[in-house]
C-alpha cells in the first residue's frame, strides 16, 4: 500500500451556534446503517414513514410535503422557484440575512420583487405589509421568516396570514430556525409553503430540507403556463417519485433520510409542545443568567432557539468566541452583516437545548469575561 490517510478524527464539539446542532448518538447511528438502493420497497417505506413524521411535525395535513435533497437554502429555492413565474409580482420580507435570501432567490426566478424592509433586530409589522399589499394588487406571494437566524428575531404570522390571504395572495414561510423548536402549525396559520432544514432544531446532520405545500399552492404549480427553472426541484416530477407513482427522479440521500427519519422519531417521542415548553424554559434560564453577566439582547422579541446578544464594548469578539472554542469546545455564532464584530449568536436547538448547555456556556462565559452570578441567576429559573 503506497498511501496510508491520516487518521481521521474530528474533534467533538458542542454546537451552540446557529446551526448544525448536536445531533444525538441515535442520529448518528441511524446514518451507519447499511444503504438500500432508491426504489427498494424497504427505502421506499421509510419516505413514507418520513413523510408522515413530517407532516406530524409541521401539522398539516397537506399532501405534497417531503424532503428535498441539499440544505434549507435548497427548501427555500424549491418553494420560490415551483410557486413563481418569470414576471410575477411577490413581496419579500427583510429584516435580516434570510428575508434578503429569499428576496435574491425570488429576483432570479424572475420575480418583480417588492421588498417590505424592516431593522436588523426587529420584527414585520403587519401594517408594513398591508400598505405593500394595498399598494401592488397584483401580488401573487408574500415570503417571510418565521425565525430570523441572523438576528434571533421572532416573527409573529397570524395577522399577517389573513392579510396575506384576504388579498389573494399565498403565504410562504422559512422555517429552518423554528421547526421542531418554536411553536409552529402550518394549517391552523394557513401557511401556503414552508420550508426548513435538517440541523437546527431537529437536531440532524445538514442535508435535506423538509418542504409542504397546501392544496392552493399545489394548484399554482399545476397552472403553471411555464416550465419551472430548476430541473431538480421541480416539485411535478419530485412528487412523482414521492408519490404512488415512484418514478425515479434523483438518487436520494438514502442514508440521510434515516437519520431525519430517527430525528423527527425523537421528535414525535417527546412531543412537539414538550418541545417548545423545553426550547422556552431553556431560553428563559440562558437569558437571565446572560442579562444577570450584564450582557444585552438585541431582539425585543426573542427565539427561543436564538440568543443574540450584544458584545459588550471593549471585548475581543472574536477572542472570547475562539476561547470558547479551543478551551471549552463549545461553538457559538458571531454577528452578521451590521452586527459583524458587534454581536454574538447562542443557539439552543434541538438536544443542544439543556440545562447543560445553558449552565456550561455560562460557566465558561463567567470564566473568560472575569465575571459572575450567570450560573447562580439561571439556577434560579429552572428552580
Ligand atoms: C440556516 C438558515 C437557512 C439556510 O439553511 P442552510 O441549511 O444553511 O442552507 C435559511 N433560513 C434560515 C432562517 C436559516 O437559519
Amino acid at each position: 500500500m503506497s498511501f496510508l490517510a491520516p487518521r481521521f478524527a474530528p474533534p467533538e464539539r458542542i454546537l451552540m451556534g446557529p446551526g448544525p446542532s448536536d445531533v444525538p448518538r441515535r442520529v448518528l447511528n441511524a446514518l451507519a446503517a447499511p444503504t438500500l438502493g432508491h426504489l427498494d420497497p424497504a427505502y421506499l417505506a421509510i419516505m413514507d414513514e418520513v413523510r408522515d413524521f413530517l407532516r406530524q411535525v409541521f401539522k398539516t395535513k397537506n399532501e405534497l410535503t417531503m424532503a428535498v435533497s441539499g440544505t434549507g437554502s435548497a427548501g427555500m429555492e424549491a418553494t420560490l422557484v415551483n410557486l413563481i413565474e418569470p414576471g410575477d409580482e411577490v413581496i419579500v420580507c427583510v429584516n435580516g440575512v434570510f428575508g434578503g435570501r429569499m428576496k435574491d432567490t425570488a429576483e432570479r426566478c424572475g420575480a418583480k420583487v417588492h421588498a417590505v424592509e424592516a431593522p436588523w433586530g426587529e420584527i414585520i409589522e403587519p401594517s408594513a405589509i398591508a400598505a405593500a399589499l394595498d399598494q401592488h394588487k397584483n401580488v401573487k406571494l408574500v415570503g417571510i421568516v418565521h425565525a430570523e437566524t441572523s438576528t434571533g428575531a421572532h416573527q409573529p404570522l397570524e395577522e399577517i396570514s389573513k392579510l396575506v390571504h384576504n388579498a389573494g395572495a399565498l403565504l410562504l414561510v422559512d422555517a429552518v430556525t423554528s421547526l421542531g423548536g418554536v411553536p409552529l402549525d402550518l394549517d391552523a396559520l394557513q401557511i401556503d409553503a414552508c420550508y426548513s432544514g435538517t440541523q437546527k432544531c431537529l437536531s440532524c446532520p445538514p442535508g435535506l430540507a423538509p418542504v409542504s405545500f397546501s392544496s392552493a399552492a399545489v394548484d399554482r404549480i399545476s397552472a403553471r403556463k411555464t416550465k419551472v427553472q430548476s430541473w431538480y426541484l421541480d416539485m411535478s416530477m419530485l412528487k412523482s417519485y414521492w408519490g404512488q407513482e415512484r418514478v425515479y427522479h434523483h438518487t436520494a440521500p438514502i442514508n440521510m433520510t434515516y437519520a431525519l427519519r430517527e430525528a423527527l422519531a425523537i421528535v414525535l417521542e417527546e412531543g412537539l409542545e414538550n418541545r417548545w415548553a423545553r426550547h422556552t424554559k431553556n431560553h428563559l434560564a440562558l437569558r437571565a443568567g446572560l442579562e444577570a453577566l450584564g450582557l444585552k439582547y438585541i431582539p425585543k422579541h426573542s427565539l427561543a432557539s436564538l440568543n443574540a446578544i450584544h458584545v459588550p464594548e471593549g471585548v475581543d469578539e472574536a477572542g472570547v468566541r475562539k476561547r470558547l472554542l479551543t478551551e471549552f469546545d463549545i461553538e457559538i455564532g458571531a454577528g452578521l452583516g451590521p452586527f459583524k464584530g458587534k454581536a454574538w449568536r447562542i443557539g439552543l436547538m434541538g438536544a443542544s437545548s439543556t440545562k447543560k448547555h445553558v449552565l456550561l456556556v455560562l460557566a465558561a462565559l463567567e470564566s473568560i469575561l472575569g465575571v459572575s452570578g450567570g450560573t447562580t441567576a439561571a439556577t434560579a429559573v429552572y428552580a
